[in-house]
């Protein structure tokens, strides 16, 4: 059995469609895939009925932007309550954040002289409920200024870059409460990716815990294998769930992050959800 416990559709930063995503997720050879858009539940339904008629196992998630001490990290939550009024207010204050936040990104480009403007970055988002840096970096890309998202990030979008800047992003400890008090279960995505490594020690995560933390996304493209080592070991001491994931992007990632190239064990997955 191959599970794939973290992706994004269109609904969000990545390029498929939530149909075209479980669509893709079957012809990848996976039996189960969760949907986990950036700080948005709204593709759900649409995965539903897609994954339904394909024959596929859709578990229903989401990634939360949250932060530690202004590092960000980024929080999944599994099987909760969408309709959680607390959970949804503080969704809202993100996805609020990252609207809030283009006219932002359009004057940090006009100050060293390149011109985007806030309805090109709609346009690109495609109507997405939570608009990223991503789509900035496609506009970037179709006007020649990068190659590719990478590109983007590396020059433009990432902290200490010209083009980088901050918006809100719920306290992890909170997102951890909010996920769990809406039924679900919260695992730490890329613990140790970019941003987020610093500020996630192992006596970090044994606090997150005491809080309901479940699990930690080990195998993920982001951690070197020294990385996963070290994480497995806390797993363990912890007695956390262990996930893989590839965090597939449909085309805004390289091969490295498709579909099933990072998965979770069928036992972890019983452990997490109970079935
Ligand atoms: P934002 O949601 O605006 O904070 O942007 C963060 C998202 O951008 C991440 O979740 C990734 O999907 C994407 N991202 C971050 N770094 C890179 C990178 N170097 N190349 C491509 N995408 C990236
Ligand atoms: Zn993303
Ligand atoms: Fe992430
Ligand atoms: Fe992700």
């Amino acid at each position: 059995m191959r599970i794939d416990l973290h992706t994004h559709s269109n609904r969000s930063d990545g390029t498929d469609t939530p149909t075209e995503l479980v669509e893709n997720a079957k012809a990848a050879g996976l039996d189960v895939v969760a949907l986990t858009d950036h700080d948005t539940t709204v593709g759900w339904d649409e995965a539903e009925v897609a994954a339904e008629r394909i024959g596929i196992r859709l578990v229903k998630g989401i990634e939360i932007s949250s932060s530690i001490d202004h590092k960000s990290v980024h929080l999944l939550g599994y099987d909760f309550d969408p309709t959680d009024e607390p959970l949804l207010k503080e969704l809202g204050k993100v996805l609020d954040g990252r609207n809030g936040r283009v006219p932002k990104i359009v004057a940090a480009f006009e100050r060293i002289g390149i011109d985007i403007t806030e309805e090109e970055i709609v346009a690109k988002s495609g109507g997405a409920e939570a608009t990223g840096r991503p789509h900035v970096a496609d506009v970037l890309i179709d006007k020649g200024v990068v190659a590719d998202r990478g590109e983007a990030f590396d020059n433009y979008l990432s902290p200490g870059k010209p083009g980088y800047v901050g918006r809100y992003a719920a306290a992890t400890e909170e997102a951890i409460r909010l996920i769990k008090s809406a039924g679900g279960k919260a695992v730490l995505a890329h613990p140790w990716s970019r941003g987020s490594d610093s500020v996630l020690t192992a006596e970090r995560i044994a606090e997150l815990v005491e809080l309901g933390l479940d699990g930690l996304e080990v195998d993920h493209a982001d951690h070197t294998d020294d990385d996963r080592e070290s994480l497995l070991k806390i797993a363990g001491d912890l007695d956390l769930v262990v996930t893989g994931s590839s965090d597939y992007h449909g085309t805004g990632k390289g091969p490295e992050f498709g579909l099933g190239t990072s998965t979770t064990h069928p036992d972890q997955l019983e452990r997490l959800l109970g079935t």
